[in-house]
């Protein structure tokens, strides 16, 4: 007995040495990390990964400068694109440091030339931001990304109580029942689908909440409005399921899916092509913002934001700031904080402000309008496919989901 406690003892005492020795590296390591000038300009979180945008010191710009998550066991390096003296490490918003793939660690962000290893200064405004994971077992990380003389991003587990993975948007409701045909109405339609939807990621393992659980309206900015909600709930994505109406109900027909610029399509085409050879339905016949097959960019026109700067100065507010990279859809560019050029911040007294507009964390959003209501033939595999389009949709993003995480 005597001797187990003693070998039991033994092997402790050498772990603990062992890790006091690993620290003990670690912090030497840290001390003599170079300082030369390497900063970030921006960064900021949009759906599940981290992006960053910097300067580096001209005298490396012909090295291989890569950009290294390091912690006291791991080590991971990330490419790159380097144009004269700034760096971006994707130039897809929804692309760059994988956040779900991050253990429960601290990790220091530096630059690492050959076998050199370099600080990284903060010239952004930004000090602190947080990031929750995708929940398993009622758990998730809490990932704490902030500047304090590191760049560093801990990992903890949390407590998942009030944080949800995905956020569904039923749209329209109440007074707004969005398109009609005959004794159809779209926003109905999209209360029965986003339910249907909800219950089929449930049984997937996701958490998933919807912006209205009741076939009630529900307000578009403002605490607890439609926009705020995915927020409000840490989401990562957020899909807002809409029908579509035209004037031309003979030919224009089929399925839309709307997203934003400079984003890594993958998602947008997975749900695509899925609803198309699951569901007796084609891609759209519209051809307006329409990007590729199915995948549409809907930005503001120069004729709509002179519409909007004419309601500006009708009203007497300050006209918003903004461009033809301005998305157009408030569900995709509201959830999406700053970096989606959100802009209700309340100087429009018609609106409450988005309490999220400027948030360096953004939902990563897709708007699915899932056939015309007005057209005959989509009515019918509206109504009488509902479970097809749910199977398509659902895998569709638990396939996206898995693949990255
Ligand atoms: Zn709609």
């Amino acid at each position: 007995m005597k001797k187990i406690i003693v070998i039991a003892l033994l092997i402790i005492s050498v772990i603990i040495s062992v890790n006091f020795y690993k620290q003990y590296k670690f912090k030497k390591f840290l001390k003599n990390i170079n300082d030369d000038k390497f900063n970030i300009t921006e960064y900021y979180i949009y759906g599940t990964h981290l992006n960053i945008k910097g300067q580096i010191n001209e005298n490396y710009t012909d090295s291989k400068i890569k950009l290294v998550l390091k912690s006291i066991d791991e080590e991971i390096e990330y490419n790159l694109k380097i144009n004269n003296s700034t760096f971006t490490l994707s130039s897809k918003i929804n692309d760059g440091i994988n956040l779900e793939k991050l253990n429960n660690n601290k990790y220091y962000l530096l630059i690492k030339i050959g076998k050199e290893y370099y600080k990284l200064n903060n010239l952004t405004k930004h000090k602190k931001d947080t990031y929750y994971s995708f929940i398993k077992n009622n758990k998730c990380n809490k990932l704490e990304i902030e500047f304090d003389n590191y760049f560093t991003i801990s990992s903890k587990k949390h407590n998942s109580n009030n944080i949800y993975d995905i956020v569904i948007d039923a749209g329209h409701g109440g007074t707004d029942s969005g398109a009609t045909y005959n004794n159809y109405y779209e926003a109905d339609l999209t209360y029965k689908y986003a339910k249907a939807l909800k219950k089929k990621l449930t049984n997937l393992g996701y958490k998933v909440k919807l912006t209205r659980d009741k076939n009630e309206g529900i307000k578009t900015y403002g605490k607890h409005s439609r926009t705020a909600i995915p927020n409000e709930v840490h989401a990562k994505y957020l899909f807002s399921i809409h029908f579509n109406s035209s004037e031309d109900y003979i030919t224009q027909s089929g399925v839309e899916i709307y997203t934003l610029d400079n984003t890594n399509l993958s998602l947008a085409h997975k749900l695509i092509t899925n609803i198309v050879n699951n569901v007796n339905i084609n891609y759209s016949t519209n051809t307006a913002y329409l990007v590729k097959k199915g995948i549409y960019i809907k930005n503001f026109r120069q004729s709509d934001i002179s519409y909007m700067n004419e309601q500006a100065y009708a009203n007497n507010y300050n006209p918003y700031n903004i461009t033809t990279s301005t998305p157009y859809l408030y569900m995709i560019r509201e959830t999406g904080g700053r970096i989606t050029n959100a802009f209700v911040d309340g100087r429009n007294s018609k609106y409450e402000a988005n309490p999220y507009y400027n948030s360096n964390v953004g939902v990563e959003s897709y708007l699915l309008e899932l056939g015309y209501i007005n057209n005959q033939r989509d009515l019918q595999v509206i109504l009488k496919e509902k479970n097809k389009y749910i199977d398509a949709i659902s895998l569709a993003i638990d396939k996206h989901i898995k693949n990255n995480s």
